[in-house]
């Protein structure tokens, strides 16, 4: 590797900003590790709230860490008993590290582990030059997808997760919430054959982003009363699945309001406090199946994202709205800030 030090964007100190330094080189893989050199990285809302310093950053990271988990490069070095992947193999990762011994882990449900650690949050991350990480996490990319889409499959399997909770082909489905990965959702229903694809949003940005990626209705809340468009479009059924993304109460209440009788709802949104819900009429009554949604399944989830760009049947550029050199990282957290973007891109070597 030549030189000793590396650039990485450092969460320095417990305040607001992110610092683009010198660290040194991560050293001595455990047996289980692989070296990874990155190509491509791309910010989550997650890099973002350490970035701002909000309450969940303040009580969760401790500083100094390097930052961020989407990612895509090549494995530079293994340790002595790995066996998924070799030096020289392009790889993503998934950003939940599984404890690999607890009751869910032994279990097949891994993505819920009690002792999850998340890349970048509770370990050193990969806004660097190089990160290195366990076995487990690492998943080797098919060549034909670009770098800058295997960097965005992380919370791509969000969307896939959320989307798969059951079979929503030739099914109508409304998304609320047209951040990025709502509109990953939405493109995902549209390529499995759902029938009608319907999205809420405030914001002007994100509501231009749904309709250039093929959502085939719109609403926004604030100038459309949803229940009675989304009446008309059903013909008064309501629809047969409802994914919440936007984690707004109002978003909630809409979605099982509009969810017709017998149908499922798929909540991946975080909501910020505690949520009233009349449960008798919204989920008993209505006999509606509810999921909750948290990270992706390792690795059925990976998979699916696989067959979904391999066959190029969803198209991620449409939601990757931005790409900056490693440099440049400030203006992409100012972009993402303003809700001005979509998925943003860091090159961090060629
Ligand atoms: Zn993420
Ligand atoms: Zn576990």
């Amino acid at each position: 590797m030549g030189t000793r030090t590396m650039r990485a964007i450092v969460k320095d100190s417990p305040s607001y900003g992110l610092t683009l330094k010198k660290v040194s080189l991560p050293v001595s893989l455990a047996p289980d590790e692989v070296l990874i050199k990155l190509k491509v990285v791309s910010i989550c809302g997650t890099d973002l709230h350490i970035y701002e310093w909000n309450n969940w950053a303040k009580n969760r990271i401790k500083p100094p860490l390097i930052i961020g988990h989407e990612i895509a490069g090549e494995v530079v070095a293994i340790g002595e008993n790995v066996k998924k992947v070799k030096v020289g193999d392009y790889v993503s990762a998934d950003s939940h590290i599984p404890c690999q011994v607890c009751y869910q882990c032994h279990t097949g449900r891994m993505h819920v582990c009690k002792n999850t650690k998340i890349i970048g949050v509770d370990t050193d991350g990969g806004f660097a030059e190089y990160v290195k990480l366990p076995e487990i996490v690492v998943w080797k990319n098919d060549p034909s997808i670009p770098p800058e889409f295997a960097s965005v499959q992380e919370p791509f399997g969000n969307a896939i997760h959320t989307v798969f909770a059951e079979d929503v082909s030739a099914k109508s489905v409304l998304i609320t919430g047209m951040g990025p990965i709502g509109v990953m959702a939405a493109m995902i229903c549209k390529a499995i054959g759902s029938s009608v694809v319907i999205a809420t949003e405030v914001n002007p940005y994100r509501i231009e982003l749904a309709k250039k990626a093929g959502v085939d209705y719109v609403i926004n809340p604030k100038e459309e009363d949803v229940h009675a468009k989304i009446m008309k479009i059903t013909d008064g059924r309501g629809v047969d699945a409802f994914l919440e993304m936007a984690g707004n109460k109002n978003a909630l209440y809409d979605g099982l309001k509009v969810l017709t009788n017998g149908g499922h709802a798929a909540l991946l949104g975080v909501f910020s406090d505690d949520v009233e819900l009349n449960v008798n009429d919204l989920i008993v009554f209505k006999g509606i199946r509810v999921y909750g949604i948290t990270g992706r399944r390792m690795f059925e989830t990976w998979e699916i994202g696989n067959q979904l760009l391999k066959n190029k049947l969803v198209d991620l550029s449409k939601v990757i709205t931005h790409v900056f050199d490693f440099e440049d990282w400030e203006k992409g957290m100012k972009l993402m800030e303003k809700a001005e973007s979509g998925k943003v891109i860091l090159r961090v070597n060629d």
